[in-house]
């Protein structure tokens, strides 16, 4: 696998495989990878004839009280992981690669009415700064298709309206949740649930589960359906920030019982902020 720690060198790969006539595959992430991330590459696979992954910890996109500096950085097994996979280049920008004038003055991508539900509502400028990291990976790497976990299924609808938005000639391609035997959904930030945590996490996922059960079995009240899950989120341990039976695509709260459901949600545990979803 061709590490590429600069802008010359990526743009030196890219245009040696485009010449090629080669496919490009495209999956950013912020490192310490997991098989969720590693799922991500084997679908990649199946969509390309190269496959390049980022490994970026974006400054942009956390808050200031966030885990910006504890985030776990593990390059070492990440290179190990993808090579394993077998990962075609890797690219690791540094932030002064990416915002070379700083974050203050930045030119910015924003999403509108998608971008401000759920996660935005509660992580102000997470967004923006997704969509505005996404934007320069996409301009810099050129991909043909990208591929992002269902697991931020906000950020995979807001990647896909900036698609659209913006004439992105690049296809999105969203792939299923990996999770834990227990029904975890895998995450960077599991890492940092005490083992006490770990073990009280997938009531999260449990709960999405009996909710969907609900809803399958013709209860409508959504609301009351939210209030009672996040009763029992807080019973099971958890701080809950959202918990949204929402349509598919606007993500707006769900009204009636026609339209395409996903549930979302996001919830504390300790210090520790999980988020899952699940489409109904
Ligand atoms: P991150 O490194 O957390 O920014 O994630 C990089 C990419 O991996 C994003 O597209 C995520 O949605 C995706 N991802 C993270 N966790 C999972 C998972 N458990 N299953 C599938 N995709 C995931």
């Amino acid at each position: 696998m061709n590490i590429l720690d600069s802008v010359a060198a990526l743009r030196a790969q890219m245009t040696t495989w485009r010449q090629a006539g080669e496919r490009i595959a495209f999956v950013p992430t912020m490192g310490n990878l997991h098989d969720g991330h590693f799922k991500l590459v084997d679908i990649a696979h199946q969509h390309a004839d190269r496959v390049i992954c980022s490994i970026f910890v974006n400054p942009m996109q956390f808050g200031k009280n966030e885990d910006l500096d504890k985030y776990p950085r593990t390059l070492d097994a990440d290179i190990a992981g993808l090579t394993a996979h077998q990962a075609d280049a890797l690219f690791t920008p540094t932030p002064a690669i990416m915002y070379p004038r700083g974050l203050e003055v930045q030119s910015y991508v924003e999403v509108p009415l998608l971008g401000d539900l759920h996660c935005g509502a509660s992580r102000a400028g997470h967004f923006r700064g997704v969509s505005t990291v996404v934007s320069k990976l996409f301009n810099l790497v050129q991909p043909d298709v990208a591929c992002f976990g269902q697991k931020d299924y906000q950020q995979l609808a807001i990647i896909r309206q900036m698609v659209t938005d913006l004439s992105f000639p690049i296809e999105i391609i969203g792939v299923p949740t990996e999770r834990a035997a227990d029904g975890l959904a895998l995450s960077s930030r599991n890492g940092y649930l005490s083992a006490e945590q770990r073990q009280q996490a997938p009531a999260l996922y449990q709960i999405l589960q009996q909710v969907k059960a609900a809803i399958v079995a013709g209860q409508h009240d959504y609301r009351a359906l939210e209030q009672q899950a996040k009763a029992e989120l807080t019973a099971a341990g958890f701080r809950p920030d959202y918990f949204n039976i929402s349509h598919q695509q606007t993500l707006t709260l769900a009204q009636n019982a026609n339209e395409p459901k996903v549930i979302l949600a996001a919830a504390a545990l300790g210090n520790t902020r999980l988020i899952d979803n699940l489409e109904v």
